[in-house]
């Protein structure tokens, strides 16, 4: 279905990124990575579905490096049709204890980096008239948790800035939503249920169960490949006149 369009998931080398990248990978779509830590092995697992895959180091708090990724997608495949904002780091204090270069990390990476991407794309989607901003948000976009206060404010811009982005390119080809999930098991989640296990002197398995429990009724965690096809989803023709949704994933949390 993506064959020959472009894809770049920012924060790809782990978690959510890799799953949306894999999922867009298994359509078609050549993919960029980009994120921290190893490379090689998001590299191989991408390339094992057939995909042509390049990475790219940009770090997303940089607004230099953000272009030169942008620049390197589009010299390496000639295009630049899907754009998978997701890179994101978590930090838990209450408000008065919140390191302020904390609070500047999270809100530079997990929603200024989404604004950069967005602009810099932009005219090349639009040239084309055909193009997917996909905005990976999350609950905390729609509801708030204690001690989360940059990651709050910061998900809760990025709904804005998906309704922007949508509205502003509404009679166009080019859409934007978002995907809001609830608890997924990845490297950013595991450190809480690692904080929590060590604070309450409880097993790992206790302490995930208690995370589950607190907040989502399912008590499941999402997983990434049912947030690549949801990604895959506003990638298809069904997902033509989807535009500006917030759309979560979240085993019942903010149906609470
Ligand atoms: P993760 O820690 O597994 O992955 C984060 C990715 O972002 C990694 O590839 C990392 O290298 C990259 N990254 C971090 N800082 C970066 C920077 N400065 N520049 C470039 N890349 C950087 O986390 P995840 O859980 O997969 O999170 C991915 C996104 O999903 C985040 O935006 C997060 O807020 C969001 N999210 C996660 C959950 C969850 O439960 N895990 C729930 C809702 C939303």
């Amino acid at each position: 279905m993506l064959k020959g369009k472009t894809a770049l998931v920012t924060g790809s080398t782990s978690g959510i990124g890799l799953g949306i990248a894999k999922a867009l990978a298994a359509q078609g779509a050549n993919i960029v990575l980009n994120g921290f830590g190893d490379v090689d092995g998001p590299m191989a697992e991408v390339t094992a579905l057939g995909a042509k895959v390049s990475y790219h180091g940009a770090d997303m708090s940089k607004p230099l490096e953000i272009e030169a990724m942008i620049q390197h997608a589009r010299t390496t495949f000639g295009s630049l049709d899907i754009l998978v904002n997701n890179a994101g780091i978590q930090h838990v204090a209450r408000i008065e204890n919140f390191p302020v270069e904390r609070w500047d990390a999270i809100i530079a990476i997990n929603m200024s980096s989404a604004f950069h991407a967005t602009r810099l794309v932009l005219p090349f989607m639009l040239e084309k008239n055909w193009g997917r901003i996909i905005n990976v948000a999350s609950v905390h976009g729609l509801v708030a948790s204690a001690e989360k206060s940059a990651y709050v404010a910061a998900k809760h811009g990025v709904i804005g800035l998906t309704k922007v982005t949508a509205l502003e390119n509404a009679t166009t080809g080019v859409t934007c939503n978002a995907i809001c999930p609830g608890w997924v098991l990845t490297p950013l989640v595991q450190k809480q249920v690692d904080a929590k296990a060590a604070a309450l002197k409880i097993s790992n398995s206790d302490a995930t169960k208690l995370l589950l429990g607190e907040k989502e009724p399912s008590l499941q965690f999402t997983t990434p490949e049912e947030l690549g096809a949801l990604a895959v989803f506003f990638c298809s023709p069904a997902g033509n006149n989807v535009r500006g949704v917030a759309w979560n994933m979240d085993g019942g949390w903010t149906a609470q």
